[in-house]
Formats: structure tokens, sequence, C-alpha cells
């Protein structure tokens, strides 16, 4: 299995900055070259030829005779790194191209690589071996990396871990201008789980995530760290609308009070990000600690998080509205939370079909959708009753253990809110980090109803004054 590694980097007093930024001149001078006979190759004859061994002399031509002088001080593993990924990717378009003439529709649609520019941001190929032989990066220490013709970088964390195996890496700066540097290694698979498993529902939505146990919901001081780097952000964006911006044509770079509004707004993009990051780690731990499997619907956030805009004859309705709706689905980072559970579980993920699973009654199976009411989950044939969220968190794990071949841990037997299990030990592990809500938000009158098994005798609509 290959897994990549980010590490965060701090340069060393000798590192040569300039080499990398002549490196990056370099490599952007040569995959420019490039891609321009690449094109007219493309445009003239229908295919090009992005075989290894044709970039391999070309280049080798390039650096001896034809290319100017300053390209031999280049570290030609890196730049060849460089011309293969746009040959695999130029290959990938041609082939998009045939079969979209072909008249079928590519699994994966490649567009046409772009020319880089000045300015764009930098990231660069190094080959790197566990048994740090050769190589352009070799690490000197347990968390330091010395690179070919610049110098030494320093690890935000120890790396070598004793199975992994190093095979290449790639440094780059993010948009708020730090730098990474992503190690892919080589690990053992690991063993498929034996044991019993212990399956969780996983409900996601706006907000908190639900098992049939408990509500995760993160705590209101993150959410609001969160949306305040993001208003923070959205200001300087449009204070850098206003400042002088870089004309590309003429050839004139923006004014420096448009690049600190830039950086600005990129630094709190990326906290918030960061938060929603860990968040969701936090999140999928809290869950990891209780179960072996999980299993979650299978939604299409891409689907489900397009636009109201519509087209320019029929424009949509409430645009604005979706689009609010659209920020608080992406914002949950439902994909992220399911890619970490992933690889935090003994078992597995696995995804079950999401419909009715807010609507049907565990117990009885009835399913309508006036059984759910806002937050409150309420059966209209046998008076279950729950809330909602961890209901549906149960309906997921109850078709996830068929799916599974196994019996519903909770059974088809009603669970009575009062029966509802405690939030397990692992909570010690969470304190002060997460809110973990147990079965609280229950008015009285529903407890009665559930417990006493007295039936009201008004209709849904008792229960709105939760
Ligand atoms: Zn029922």
């Amino acid at each position: 299995m290959i897994r990549s590694h980010v590490f965060g980097v701090r340069f060393r007093k000798e590192f040569d900055h300039s080499m990398l930024s002549r490196q990056a001149g370099m490599d952007r001078y040569v995959h420019n070259r490039l891609l321009e006979i690449f094109r007219d190759e493309y445009r003239r004859c229908g295919t090009a030829d992005t075989s290894l061994h044709r970039i391999n002399t070309w280049y080798t031509d390039l650096r001896n005779e034809t290319g100017p002088e300053w390209m031999r001080q280049s570290v030609s593993d890196m730049t060849r790194q460089i011309l293969y990924d746009l040959g695999r990717h130029y290959g990938q378009y041609i082939e998009t191209e045939h079969t979209k003439a072909a008249g079928m529709g590519p699994r994966v649609r490649w567009g046409e690589p772009h020319f880089k520019r000045r300015g764009d941001r930098i990231s660069i190929p190094l080959k790197i071996t566990h048994d740090n032989t050769h190589g352009d990066a070799r690490f000197t220490g347990e968390r330091t990396v010395r690179i070919a013709k610049m110098g030494e970088i320093r690890l935000s964390r120890p790396f070598p871990v004793p199975n992994y195996r190093p095979k290449s890496a790639r440094l780059y700066q993010t948009s708020d201008g730090k730098w990474r540097i992503a190690i892919s290694c080589e690990e053992p698979d690991p063993e498929p789980y034996a044991g019993e498993p212990v399956l969780v529902g996983v409900d996601r939505n706006i907000g908190n995530v639900a098992t049939p146990d408990h509500i995760i919901v993160p705590p209101y001081k993150m959410v609001r760290r969160m949306r305040n780097a993001e208003r923070t952000a959205g200001r300087a964006q449009r204070i850098a609308s206003r400042r002088q911006k870089p004309d590309r044509t003429r050839r004139k770079p923006g004014s420096k009070r448009w690049a600190r509004a830039q950086r600005r707004a990129a630094r709190n993009r990326r906290r918030a990000a960061d938060i929603r990051h860990t968040t969701s780690h936090k999140i999928s731990r809290v869950i990891a600690d209780t179960a072996t499997h999980v299993a979650v619907e299978n939604i299409n956030t891409q689907n489900m998080t397009k636009s109201a805009k519509g087209t320019k004859e029929k424009p949509g309705r409430r645009v604005a509205q979706k689009s609010g709706l659209n920020r608080s689905i992406t914002e949950q980072c439902w994909g992220l939370l399911v890619t970490l559970l992933a690889y935090k579980l003994a078992g597995g993920v696995i995804r079950v079909p999401a419909a009715y699973t807010s609507q049907r009654c565990p117990a009885c199976g009835f399913t309508d959708a006036l059984n759910r009411d806002c937050r409150e989950f309420l059966c209209l044939l046998c008076w279950n009753h729950s809330h909602a969220d961890r209901n549906a968190a149960r309906n997921i794990e109850d078709t996830g253990a068929r799916m599974l071949g196994r019996p519903c841990r909770r059974g088809s037997i009603p669970s009575p809110l009062h029966e509802c299990p405690a939030i397990p030990a692992g909570g010690a592990h969470v304190k002060g980090r997460l809110d973990v809500e147990g079965s609280g938000m229950v008015s009285p009158q529903k407890r009665q109803a559930s417990t006493g098994g007295v039936r009201p005798s008004g209709t849904v609509m008792l229960y709105h004054d939760v």
C-alpha cells in the first residue's frame, strides 16, 4: 500500500533558496518547451509521442547541445520527473479526446495541460530511497532531510517509522506561502480484521454526527473560530479586489497592498480548513474507539451541493439560500470523515443506500415522512420514539449489518429512550475536546409517551414545544 505523509518544513540557515527558485524556473522552462512540442504535434497529426524514451532523448539533447548554458546547473533528476508527469498527463489528455471522438464517455476527463507561469506555485519532485544511498533527497537524521545542491530541511515531526519505505517526495508551497513536503511511502498492507466485527451506524448531518448511541457535536468555540477565519478571508478578498492587481498582458506585478491582502485571505482560508480537518479527526477518533466497522449513507455530496443558479433563460429561485445550505454542507467535510474513519478503523467502512433512513421506524419498519419532525422521531404506528439523527444512524447500522451478513446488534426490538447505552468509557479520552451528547433533548411528554406506553391523544404537533 502506498500512502503519502505530509510534513511542515523549516529551512536550515545554510539552505540555498536561490537554488530552489532557480530549479523551479528551469523546470518551468523545459515544461513549457516540451508542452509546446506536444501541442504542435497533436494539432498537426492528431497524436503525440509522449513515451519516456522520447522525453529522455529530447531532454538530453536540450541539456547538452541546444539548451541555454544555465540549464546545466539544474538537478536533472528533478526536471526529468516533471517532464515524465507532463508526458503522462498529455497522453491521458489525448486518450480522453480520442474516446470522446469515438462517441464514448471517458471514465475520467483530462483537460489539456497548461503552460506554467512565473509566480505559479512551486512544486518540486524529489527522489528519496529507503536505504538512503541515492536519490536527490536523503534522510540525515530522524527529522532532517538533505536535498541535493540546496541544503538541509527540518521536518515538523520525526519521520522514520521502521516499516515505511519512502519512495518519492514532493516539496511544495501552499497557497498561504508555507512550505510542505509530502513523502510517499510503501507500507505493509494492513492485516484484514479477523475478530468479531462491532458495527456502528453513522449519520452525518449539518452541525453534528450521530451514532445510535450518541450525538457528536463539535465544540461551539471551534465552529466560531472557523467562521471567524472564513469571514476574515472573505473581507481580505474584497479588499484585494480594490487594490492594484497584477497585469499579465503588460507584465506588471500587482501592488504590495494587493499582495498583502491576498496573503491575508489565503492564510485565513487555510486556518479555516485546518480547523475543519482537526474537527473531522476528533469526531472520527470518537467513533473509531467504539467500533471496528462503520456504516455510512452512500451520498453524493457533489450532487447535493449543486448551485440553484439555473440558466440565463431559466434562472433558479432562492439561489442565495441554496448557496448558504451548500456552504454548510461542504463545511461539514462528510467525505473527509469517511476517509479518516477508513484508516482509523480496524475493519472498514460500509456504504449503505441512503433512502428513507430518517423516515423508517427501526422497531416496526413503518416508513413515513411524518414520522420525523425536526429533531424528533416518533413512529406513527408503534409510538417508538427517539432523536431523529440517532434513529437514522440506527437504520443505517441495521442495513449495514444486513450487508455484512450479521444480525442487527440492536435487533428489531424497540429501544426505549431510558435504556439507551451511556457514553462509552472512551469518552474520557475525548473529555474537554468534544461534546458527546447522550440521550438528552427529550421533552417530558415524550418520555412519558415512550416509557409509560400511554399513547398521546394529540397529533405529532404536540411535540413542537420541545
Ligand atoms: Zn414503529
